[in-house]
């Protein structure tokens, strides 16, 4: 059978994969801690459940419009206004059907078949297989080494064919938080080349310190003109599974992602559209728990790393950390050291070179402290079998 070359070229998310594999071998009876996951070990919050069951019960399980149903477009244009600082409208929100799905229809909207995207490494793997579905070009742009924006670098990248880039703050697999000054500086270049920005935003209830997060819609009226915001409920209420997000941005371009939605899927999934109505309008306190309980367990993390040596840029927000394991890499690199360690250790991570960085492994501490504790002491014991200097000595 004959494959398109568009699917031809495409691998499976390696995240998900692994993620696969990790759960294999602990079903196989091996005692396996999963360090690659991505997403909160937390249910949802009941009101999120209740909403869902009555939902179902009520019969509301019907086709809504393709851009999500009235009052969950104008609870989020509320929402994008009170959180952002600039007036949304609900034609400017087209929920979809996670952020994935807000993401690839927002690229699909805006990228023509040649044109060149930035990705700021490290990038979270999907950003450059959506470029390529959409016919685009990514554009891989390295950061400076705390994994900040490395400005000269993004200058350097841009050519004549260069129409925007993918900004991820909190980012997705460092942790790293844009500071205002970096996104006012990221939103100069934006205007000087004339490039659209889509802000992947799904981490930004997840800063423990400093700082909070910034987005460029906020910045200018120019600025939220050429910035689509990519948002969803999967990390901030635990509602991975329920696939519900939304983008905002100007009426053409929420109309486009729209009309492109209407085709591929319809509409947004309806029980999940209420689901996500009921944690926005509650504000529910298990929010606040969850991301509480992710700051105390990060401090352990980055301590227990930085006790084994391990460099790692320094996590603001998101729930992952992402140490330099490059003294210890062989040939193999990042991906050859996750797998001796998932088959000597059981412990599962994520490589770098899944995020275009292969002297980095990630992390993920969306699991219980008891588990981290016995992650990091797996790892460590890895990492005196290997020692750095001799593997380097090699
Ligand atoms: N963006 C980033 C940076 C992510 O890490 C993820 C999930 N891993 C997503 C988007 C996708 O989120 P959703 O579940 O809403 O598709």
């Amino acid at each position: 059978m004959h494959l398109s070359s568009r699917v031809r070229g495409i691998s499976l998310s390696m995240t998900l994969a692994l993620d696969a594999r990790a759960k294999a071998l602990a079903q196989s009876g091996r005692d396996i801690v999963n360090m690659s996951v991505g997403e909160p070990d937390f249910d949802a919050p009941p009101v999120v459940q209740e909403a869902a069951a009555k939902a179902v019960r009520g019969g509301k399980v019907r086709y809504t419009p393709a851009a999500g149903t009235q009052s969950l477009r104008k609870l989020l244009a509320e929402h994008v206004s009170a959180t952002r600082g600039v007036r949304y409208s609900p034609e400017e929100i087209t929920v979809c059907h996670s952020c994935k799905h807000a993401l690839s229809g927002t690229v699909l909207t805006l990228c023509e078949p040649g044109d060149e995207v930035l990705l700021l490494l490290p990038a979270w793997l999907s950003y450059m297989e959506i470029v390529r579905i959409a016919g685009g070009v990514p554009i891989e742009v390295p950061s400076r080494a705390d994994c900040g924006p490395d400005f000269e670098a993004i200058e350097r990248s841009i050519g004549a064919r260069t129409r925007g880039l993918l900004l991820n703050s909190p980012n997705n697999p460092t942790g790293y938080v844009w500071s205002k000054a970096e996104v006012e500086e990221l939103g100069r270049i934006a205007e000087r080349h004339d490039l659209w920005i889509i802000s992947d935003e799904i981490y930004r209830r997840l800063i423990y310190e400093g700082e909070p997060d910034t987005s460029p819609v906020s910045l200018s009226e120019s600025l939220r003109a050429r910035t689509a915001i990519v948002d969803g409920a999967s990390k901030t209420y635990a509602m991975t599974g329920y696939r519900i997000g939304f983008v905002a941005a100007r009426k053409e371009v929420a109309g486009g992602v729209e009309r492109l939605h209407s085709h591929l899927t319809g509409c947004p999934n309806a029980i999940s559209q209420d689901a996500y109505e009921a944690g926005l309008r509650e504000e529910p306190p298990e929010i606040a728990k969850m991301a509480a309980e992710f700051a105390r367990r990060r401090k352990f993390l980055l301590s227990e790393l930085d006790s084994m040596g391990l460099r790692t840029p320094w996590p603001r927000g998101a729930f992952y950390a992402f140490p330099d394991v490059s003294p210890w890499l062989d040939a193999r690199g990042s991906a050859g050291f996750c797998e001796d360690l998932l088959e000597k250790e059981g412990v599962a991570l994520v490589p770098g070179s899944a995020f275009g960085v292969d002297t980095h492994v990630r992390l993920s501490y969306a699991l219980s402290m008891e588990k981290i504790a016995e992650a990091t002491k797996r790892l460590r014991a890895f990492l005196a079998k290997h020692p750095a200097a001799k593997v380097a000595a090699r």
